[in-house]
């Protein structure tokens, strides 16, 4: 079973009125509507305005796969918050899946190390069409050659990633623009971008959009048990296991 749990910020639903008719159990209802009847997974919510952000030790050290959404309020999200979520995602394998304008989103930048929030962007309602360049891949199963997203943000590269260790979708724009909107890194845990999902557009509504959520949960979930990572220093032979993280210098 795949304990998943998917955070919003939850704030442009409960400020504009198209977008709470839109999605009227919020983006993280939308997204757990179809995740929700998979009997591998077993789907939880978490929202900004809730106690302790959404998620408390019980229930981020209880989830495999973290999805996060988030656009307007990414300053939010208190420091001790992210400081627990990278931890879970590089020493215990959780996996993390950052959606849409997550790309700005503090856990997303603490985890690539570089200043993801830079890319270019326009918001005007054009299609994308994502090509599907791993064809083999199991976030790609079920899509054909590409998809289309009718009406979305646009963004388009520089987008300042780290190389990804793998490249799934590559989007291409009407007004010119690609970019790399199907991203995986691997720290501890897997961890996935995906671009599509602007508040606006029913996009969390497309079939292909749903197909490659699901597929990405699965392909983030921790593979292996969590590992007991050792920081610190060997003494006598004895490995440290109260070491503490981060290492102190
Ligand atoms: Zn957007």
């Amino acid at each position: 079973m795949i304990k998943v749990t998917v955070w919003n910020e939850n704030a442009h639903e409960k400020e504009m009125p198209e977008v709470a008719k839109l999605y009227p159990k919020g983006i993280h209802g939308a997204i757990a509507d179809f995740l929700s009847p998979n009997e591998d997974m077993l789907v939880r919510t978490a929202t900004l305005d809730s106690p302790d952000q959404g998620l408390p030790d019980e229930l981020l050290n209880d989830t495999d796969v973290l999805l996060w959404w988030g656009h307007a309020r990414h300053g939010q999200v208190e420091d001790a918050l992210v400081d627990k979520i990278v931890k879970r995602v590089n020493l215990e394998n959780m996996g993390f899946i950052a959606l849409h304008s997550a790309h700005a989103s503090k856990p997303f930048q603490r985890l690539m190390g570089t200043p993801t929030g830079m890319l270019r962007w326009r918001e005007d309602g054009d299609m994308q069409r994502l090509w599907v360049i791993s064809p083999g891949h199991p976030i790609a199963e079920g899509l054909g050659d590409y998809f289309e997203v009718p009406q979305d943000e646009t963004y388009g590269e520089m987008f300042y990633i780290p190389q990804p260790e793998n490249l799934v979708f590559i989007s291409w724009h009407p007004g010119g623009e690609v970019f790399r909107s199907g991203c995986c890194f691997v720290r501890g845990g897997r961890i996935f971008y995906f671009q599509p999902g602007h508040e606006t557009f029913p996009v969390y509504y497309q079939k292909e959009v749903q197909q490659v959520i699901t597929n990405a949960v699965r392909w983030a979930a921790p593979k292996a048990p969590t590992h007991k990572y050792i920081t610190g220093f060997v003494k006598k032979g004895v490995l440290d296991k109260n070491a503490e993280w981060p290492p102190k210098p």
